[in-house]
């Protein structure tokens, strides 16, 4: 049931959408105003019109609704690298991850909704501007009540005792090398995400120092090609986003 505050998510007939917060306010749009406080009280999927009797659907947004509209501060991860992580370092309910850097806190949001509300993510931030919008990201997802976020360089250490996987979006995984073999468990993963080729080399490099408490690496990157479905032609798109990053996968012995 759509309440007072909550967020929904209203899609017009050519599929434009807006996420909105339900209050007794007007809510304008090209297509004319809508009195948003008509939803309280109704299921989601009910129906409003505008004032030129325009019809909108108003949604339950999901997660990747949260992430298209909130505020970005550096890149972020996106659902095809996000959902790769999650599937191969196998992570579940109830797990206990320690993340960075939290950025615009969109992986961290894909990793909170993966644990469940049994689990937690706790997500280290160098800078204040980023931890800043990342705090607020989280909360407009929900997940405050699962994810610590820290304003502090994970470079230093991880202040956590255990953990069920390390997952880092930062420029020098290598160095959270040392840290990692203290804290994560057995079975658990050590993921690294790098846009460039020379850091997963460098990454490799200091490896080899610690090649004893892993089993094999597996490195991946992530290509979906999406088609146009269109009545007369079907077929893939012209463009596409192609590059990301890397994926390392360490898996802790
Ligand atoms: N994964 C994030 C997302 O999906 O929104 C984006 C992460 S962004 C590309 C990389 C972040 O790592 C930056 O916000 C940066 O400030 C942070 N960072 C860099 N070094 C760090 C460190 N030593 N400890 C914690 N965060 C760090």
């Amino acid at each position: 049931m759509i309440e007072k505050g909550s967020r929904v998510l209203l899609v017009d007939k050519r599929g434009k959408r807006y996420l909105v917060k339900v209050e007794d306010r007007e809510f304008h749009t090209d297509l004319g105003i809508l009195k948003l406080g008509e939803l309280i009280g109704k299921p989601y999927g009910s129906r409003i019109e505008t004032h030129k009797g325009e019809t909108f659907v108003a949604l339950k947004p999901d997660i990747n609704d949260i992430i298209a509209k909130m505020k970005r501060g550096p890149q972020i991860v996106h659902p095809k690298d996000a959902g790769i992580i999650i599937a191969y370092a196998g992570i579940s309910p109830g797990d206990t991850i320690i993340e960075a850097g939290a950025g615009s806190g969109a992986l961290t949001i894909f990793l909170a909704n993966a644990v469940g509300p049994q689990g937690r993510v706790i997500s280290y931030e160098v800078r204040k501007d980023f931890y800043e919008i990342a705090r607020k990201n989280i909360e407009l997802a929900g997940f405050s009540d699962r994810v610590t976020i820290k304003n502090k360089s994970i470079y230093d250490g991880i202040d956590e005792e255990s953990a069920d996987h390390i997952v880092l979006d930062l420029p020098q995984p290598e160095n959270v090398l040392p840290h990692a073999v203290d804290v994560l468990k057995p079975g658990g993963y050590f993921v690294a995400y790098t846009p460039c080729m020379n850091q997963v080399h460098r990454f490799f490099q200091a490896l080899q120092e610690y090649r004893d408490y892993f089993m094999r690496p597996r490195v991946v990157e992530v290509l979906v090609r999406e088609h146009e479905v269109k009545k007369e032609c079907m077929r893939p798109k012209t463009t596409m986003l192609a590059h990301t990053g890397y994926i390392t996968f360490l898996r802790k012995l």
